[in-house]
């Protein structure tokens, strides 16, 4: 029965997260591993009234099928607080409400993507969209990231001719790596997408956990009629809402909804009024401040104890906001043999190879420091220089 499935999930692999997430679930292991929210900040209280008042203000109604796009309430909401933020305009109809950014990337493979088309992707990447995208049978063609945003040269060469239909980036506070785009790399990248004619997606979870540095530009501002834009409540009021949206010119929105139809009808719309509800009762800004100062701190505590306790050549970068950093051993050395030692001295991380989208035994990883508090951190960290130790030949 094995030749029952379909071509496309040949090769997919299930999320490496997914499982890593098992191994954590253990209260004796120390997890840098998650991307998860710290669930310290859900605000439990207050969605628990806005459900009340949901249901005093529209009882049965709000249990009812509701429209593909979304609540035009909480639509507006999102369109408000993109001017007020970012001061950019996006009306609210160019908006449509997802189950979580993660289907606005499905929905835009689904309308956009054939067999064999050519995706431009961020390198490392979002292994969410990786996985996603692979689905579609797509050709990646990996651009690298450095501190600075997206390596230029590279993507000119790789882009031009290429016939690729779109770019995917985090720019903000990238996962796996924390980095940030600069508003000049920005610029530049969005020269060669409007050149060479391809569509950036710009998939902004994190953006607003800034805890230190200055804001940089959306894609928006520089290619407004080619930039898709991804976001999400997930870190910043709760991933289980499952609320997200994708935000669109309206000659793609057209087809997103045909797709959104056809995938399920549209998102609960039971969730999305608790939601517009708990953002017009409540201070949102003031929520976001607690999550980034926490975030912050744990962010200096992981950095701080990286340099008291790994080997000097071991280089990291240094997130202004979001909820990683990513780590770079020395050449040569495999970041999945290291996790194997460190899950024996009860830590786990994430390994680089499921960032790439064609490379393995890469010396790469991911540190998330968004769940754990300084003294957390602390011993984690000096659990993996113990595993460390055994890789003396590198150092
Ligand atoms: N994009 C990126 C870059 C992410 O890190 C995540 C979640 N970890 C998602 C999209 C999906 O988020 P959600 O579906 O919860 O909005």
């Amino acid at each position: 029965m094995e030749n029952i499935f379909a071509g496309r999930m040949q090769g997919v692999p299930r999320s490496f997260i997914r499982e890593i997430l098992q191994v954590s679930l253990d209260p004796t292991v120390i997890s840098f591993a998650g991307g998860l929210p710290n669930p310290a900040f859900f605000p439990v209280r207050e969605l628990q009234r806005a459900t009340e008042r949901v249901f005093e203000k529209h009882g049965a109604g709000v249990l009812q099928y509701s429209n593909s796009e979304g609540d035009i309430a909480l639509r507006e909401q999102i369109s408000a607080r993109y001017l007020a933020k970012q001061g950019i305009v996006i009306p609210a109809k160019n908006i449509i409400v997802t189950n979580g950014s993660q289907q606005g990337i499905d929905l835009l493979g689904k309308v956009l993507l054939n067999d064999g088309d050519r995706v431009l992707i961020e390198e490392p990447g979002y292994l969410g969209t990786i996985q996603s995208l692979s689905l579609f049978k797509v050709q990646f063609l990996p651009v690298p990231v450095s501190d600075e945003g997206m390596d230029i040269l590279t993507l000119e060469k790789v882009s031009y001719g290429s016939g690729a239909k779109m770019l995917y980036t985090v720019p903000t506070f990238q996962n796996p790596s924390g980095i940030t785009y600069s508003n000049e790399n920005r610029e530049k990248v969005a020269a060669i997408a409007k050149l060479n004619k391809f569509i950036v997606v710009e998939d902004d979870p994190y953006g607003e956990l800034r805890f230190s540095g200055q804001p940089a530009k959306s894609f928006f501002h520089y290619l407004p009629d080619q930039t898709v834009l991804l976001g999400s409540f997930s870190k910043v009021v709760a991933p289980g809402f499952r609320l997200g949206w994708i935000a669109a010119p309206a000659w793609i929105c057209e087809k997103l909804i045909i797709a959104k139809q056809a995938a399920d009808l549209h998102t609960s719309s039971f969730s999305q009024k608790i939601l517009n509800d708990f953002l017009q009762e409540n201070d949102l800004d003031d929520h976001v401040e607690k999550i980034t100062d926490a975030y912050g701190t744990q962010c200096r505590a992981m950095q701080d104890a990286l340099v008291r306790h790994f080997p000097k050549s071991i280089s990291y970068t240094h997130p202004e906001g979001g909820m990683f950093l990513w780590g770079r051993l020395p050449e040569g050395m495999d970041s999945m043999e290291l996790f194997k030692e460190a899950v024996k001295e009860n830590v786990v991380f994430v390994p680089g190879d499921p960032f790439y989208t064609n490379r393995t035994n890469t010396s790469a990883l991911r540190l998330n420091f968004s769940c754990v508090d300084p003294e957390t951190v602390e011993e984690g960290v000096k659990r993996m220089a113990r595993a460390l130790e055994k890789f003396g030949k590198y150092f």
